[in-house]
């Protein structure tokens, strides 16, 4: 089993011509509210795309937004009784503006996310029994902390950056980064520097590379995995179905190299579709294109 600790939002996107300036009203010409967040992302994309049974420890209000995210989160086959609902605070949100020419500007309102803290003896006990552990960085540090010392393997999504705190590192089974993250951690200006400073301080490394794929970086040994061409019209979400595969087919008993073919396969699969989780493939058509 995969334990993903991790956020949920609920992402209302807004189309305009263009991104309004301080003071501006104008006018969208679409609405649309779709479930996201990187860790309920991760969570679909471990169960419907990388077949693994799931639980999903994260933190909801008791809204709409959270009705419509545990709907989501259930269709796709996660594990859902670890998701806390509060009183008193919003779920995670995020506004989002995409113009005409494909800028987009973002608010996020962290809202419930912000307060999964001091993790429970059921929640500790969901992430000790998994065979790998997911996180990513949309959920408080000690939350990570505390998840990346009872998990058993722990993959962390180190996404959005964010500096990481020393007593994390030696927890960290596998980092997995894209080449801005990779260079922020590191504050190297080019990823080769960036990869080789982190493959120094992690045991397994992944860096996704967009359509060129992803490196993994594993006992010194550096492997390229091709990326596999398709035409993108929606990226987002990519990374996060990315992270939940490879976690699931690390769960299942893959190499990295392998679960790394298999995230890429998926990520290939959802950037040619539009939307996030709605976005990603099944286990079925990721298994044809990895094998095919
Ligand atoms: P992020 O969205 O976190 O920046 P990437 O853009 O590196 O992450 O995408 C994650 C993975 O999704 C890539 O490693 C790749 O496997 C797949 N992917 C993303 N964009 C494309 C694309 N245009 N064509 C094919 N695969 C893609």
């Amino acid at each position: 089993t995969v334990t993903v600790v991790g956020s949920a939002n609920l992402d209302t996107t807004l189309r305009v011509a263009r991104i309004p300036g301080p003071g501006e009203t104008i006018l969208a010409s679409g609405i649309v509210r779709s479930p996201g967040g990187k860790g309920a992302n991760q969570a679909v994309g471990a169960a419907r795309s990388g077949g693994a049974e799931v639980a999903f420890v994260a933190a909801l209000g008791h809204d709409g937004e959270a009705d419509l995210l545990l709907a989501s989160l259930t269709g796709a086959g996660v594990g859902t009784d670890h998701v806390r609902r509060l009183d008193g605070v919003p779920s995670g949100s995020a506004l989002i503006t995409v113009s005409d020419d494909a800028e987009n500007s973002i608010v996020v309102v962290p809202g419930a996310n912000a307060v999964l803290l001091d993790l429970t003896d059921g929640e500790l006990a969901v992430v000790r029994s998994a065979a790998v552990v997911l996180a990513c960085l949309e959920i408080p540090m000690a939350t990570v902390l505390a998840a990346a010392r009872a998990a058993r393997r722990f993959v962390l999504n180190a996404a959005p950056s964010a500096p990481l705190p020393d007593e994390l590192w030696p927890h960290l089974d596998v980092l997995v980064v894209n080449e801005h993250e990779a260079r922020d951690l590191t504050g190297e200006a080019q990823v080769d520097d960036a990869v080789a400073v982190l493959s120094r301080r992690v045991p397994a490394l992944v860096v996704t590379l967009g359509a060129a794929g992803a490196l993994v970086v594993e006992d010194g040994l550096r492997t390229h995995v091709r990326g596999n061409p398709v035409t993108a019209v929606d990226t987002t979400g990519a990374g996060d179905c990315f992270c939940g595969v490879l976690a699931a087919r690390l769960a299942a008993g893959d190499d990295l190299v392998t679960a790394t073919r298999w995230g890429g396969a998926a990520g290939a699969l959802a950037v040619q579709r539009p939307g996030a989780a709605d976005a990603m493939p099944t286990t079925a058509d990721v298994a044809t294109l990895v094998e095919g």
